[in-house]
């Protein structure tokens, strides 16, 4: 049994990775502000006496006092429009949050698994992207407090490793779905469902030309922990992501099919700096960790349909 942390638990991806950290047995904390995460997406996971919760934000430097073998860092908004809500305050959890993190886990000797992103790579102007790609990021835009934040906090992990000798584990995550996104979290496929499923229209940003590739959450998972467990040299960057790449108009598409729906396509402007294509390049993954999703989109599309059918009370 280890005994692991993990910051952001109570969000989308924190709350998977407790509950698939406690399923093997493991003594999990998760620490959240709940600033984007839920009481409800950990709430049946309460009951285990193994986990606990603890309410803190990560800005601040936290007194841990017990054991500690794994800290997977995942405190940070991950939706555009919750991480510019208050950019300074995004940008103070990558870049202080994660340095409380690397200092727990020196005092500690925990391993630290970053959660890291797609983003630093920016609008890439090398496709698919590669991890040894550095990236086109404006770092004064309206999504830096995210991308510069990141890349900062892989900067880091990296000087304390190098410094310190942390065992640090970097992951970019290419964007990811399923059941405990929030309805209003903002990001296209949450977005799409809810609005398909209510009826509403359906917001393309821009015309829709521009491209994401989708993981489903339990692939992310299972790349979490294989990254975790790699030898302790091993620091990454490691892409974690589908390379499927869709358009956004072929994404709505999808949505529409799997749902029913005769919600209408509706145009809006394209924020500022939206990257126009990402797909990742996961030879490394697959090479290193064996790894690579499992779940085709139309698949995992229909899986979080069903989770929001119920969020909504539609049957
Ligand atoms: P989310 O918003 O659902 O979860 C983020 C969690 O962090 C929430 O529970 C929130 O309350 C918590 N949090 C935010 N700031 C905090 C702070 N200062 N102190 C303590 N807790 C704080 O987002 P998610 O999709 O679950 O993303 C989790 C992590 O994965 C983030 O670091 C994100 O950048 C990264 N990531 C996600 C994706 C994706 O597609 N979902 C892609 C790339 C990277
Ligand atoms: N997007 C969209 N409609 C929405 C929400 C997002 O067309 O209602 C677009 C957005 O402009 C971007 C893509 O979908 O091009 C993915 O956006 P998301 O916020 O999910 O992730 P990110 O841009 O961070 O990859």
């Amino acid at each position: 049994m280890k005994h692991i942390l993990v910051t952001g638990g109570a969000g989308f991806i924190g709350s998977h990775l407790c509950k698939r950290l406690l399923d093997e047995g493991n003594e999990v904390c998760c620490v959240d502000n709940f600033f984007t995460g839920k009481m409800q997406n950990i709430e049946y996971l309460r009951a285990n006496p193994r986990f606990t919760i603890i309410h803190h934000d990560i800005v601040q430097p936290l007194e841990f006092d017990q054991p500690l073998d794994e800290i997977y860092n995942l405190a940070c908004p991950a939706s555009p429009v919750h991480y510019q809500y208050n950019p300074i305050k995004t940008l103070q959890t990558n870049v202080i949050g994660i340095t409380n993190m690397l200092e727990l886990a020196y005092r500690t000797g925990a391993r630290l698994l970053q959660a890291s992103t797609s983003e630093v790579y920016g609008d890439p102007e090398l496709h698919p992207q590669p991890e040894r790609y550095w990236g086109n990021v404006n770092p004064i835009g309206i999504r830096s407090c995210y991308d510069e934040g990141k890349r900062c906090a892989e900067t880091l992990c990296m000087d304390y490793h190098r410094e310190y000798g942390v065992t640090v584990k970097l992951v970019r995550i290419f964007n990811t779905y399923g059941p405990n996104m929030s309805q209003n979290d903002g990001r296209v496929i949450s977005n799409f469902v809810v609005q398909a499923l209510k009826g509403e229209n359906i917001t393309i940003y821009g015309n829709g030309s521009q491209t994401r590739s989708f993981l489903y959450i339990s692939d992310l998972i299972e790349g979490f922990l294989r990254m975790m467990a790699t030898e302790a040299e091993f620091t990454g960057p490691m892409n974690l992501g589908n390379p499927r790449e869709f358009t956004m108009l072929r994404l709505a598409e999808l949505v529409l099919e799997s749902t029913h729906s005769s919600s209408k396509l509706v145009f809006e402007p394209l924020p500022q700096d939206d990257p126009r294509k990402r797909q990742p390049d996961i030879t490394l993954a697959k090479s290193k960790i064996a790894w690579e999703p499992t779940l085709f989109l139309e698949e995992g599309l229909l899986r979080i349909i069903d989770y929001f059918k119920k969020e909504l009370g539609i049957q």
